[in-house]
């Protein structure tokens, strides 16, 4: 038995997960003011009342937690989002806890699932994508995630896809997160089209309803041109079976797959040709970080 964690934005999963990567018991909890005490709190909390209900019954080999941002021997170095630098979390829970604690960044957790569990159980070298706010990725090739000893590396969200392009996050420019964001695609489409909403199901409603727009179709092009160079830049290094995207991209499946797939296919892009491409949306959706966290 194991307890599995998923830090986002503003919200965190928290699952106790049987060896089959079933979720036994889940609690969710979204926060205004999202600071490191609240999340240890919520931590401490569940993991008291779990082992209080399971009676000691069962023991927890050990917590792991799906971090969004950089990881390096099991230490916090940066997570933007969660306003944190440098921070051993893993010992300051282990110290109140007294159960192991490891940490991962969470689109490989997500991509440990996918692979476990998911639509990547059937290929041995493939890649995951997770396309949201940011971009995060992994690589698995005879089976296995690749890792660098010191820092985690595979950032391939930060290659730049355009020289002088557009003011990334993390201080470059024109790097392939900063046109791949799905966030910043919609924040594109509701500024222009004067939608009062980035809700995903307003967009992708908008998008069906005006689908022969010609300022439209051009967005889109222009979006799926972005991606397929950075899509294509990993294919060329990688040559992947398959390629998984997950995130809240997944949920424009059937917008932006036909189109993807054409210009990964059609375009002067892939330095191997190929007749097809596989790529597969993420089956465990909001469950991966938390399951994923438990194969670190
Ligand atoms: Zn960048």
């Amino acid at each position: 038995m194991k307890i599995g964690i998923d830090l986002g934005g503003s919200h965190i999963g928290i699952g106790l997960v049987d060896e089959n990567g079933n979720i036994l018991e889940k609690k969710e909890k979204y926060f205004d003011n999202y600071n490191i005490s609240e999340i240890e709190k919520t931590i401490e909390e569940f993991i008291s009342e779990q082992v209080i209900q399971m009676s000691l019954a069962y023991r927890i080999e050990f917590i792991g937690i799906a971090i969004p941002g950089t990881v390096s021997e099991n230490k916090i170095i940066k997570a933007v989002n969660l306003g944190i630098e440098n921070y051993d979390l893993a010992t300051q829970l282990k110290e109140v806890l007294h159960i192991d604690v490891k940490l991962k960044n969470d689109a490989k957790c997500a991509a440990l699932a996918e692979q476990k569990y998911g639509e990547l159980s059937q290929y041995d070298n493939s890649v995951f994508l997770c396309i949201g706010t940011g971009v995060g990725s992994a690589v698995f090739m005879d089976g296995k995630l690749l890792e660098p000893k010191g820092l985690p590396g595979f950032e391939i969200s930060h290659t730049i896809i355009q020289k002088n392009g557009l003011l990334c996050n993390c201080g470059k420019r024109g790097c392939f997160e900063t046109y791949a964001s799905i966030k910043r695609f919609k924040e594109k489409l509701s500024k222009e089209f004067n939608i009062h909403s980035i809700d995903g199901e307003v967009i992708r409603d908008f998008i069906r309803k005006n689908e022969n727009n010609p300022r439209l179709k051009y967005l889109l092009n222009n979006y799926i041109e972005d991606l397929s160079i950075g899509i294509s830049n990993i294919i060329n290094i990688f040559e992947p079976e398959a390629i998984c995207i997950g995130g809240s991209f997944a949920e424009y499946e059937d917008i932006l797959y036909e189109p993807l797939k054409q210009a990964l296919l059609k375009g002067n892009l892939l330095f191997n040709k190929r007749n097809d491409i596989i790529i597969k949306y993420a089956k465990l959706k909001n469950d991966a970080g938390i399951i994923g966290a438990t194969l670190i």
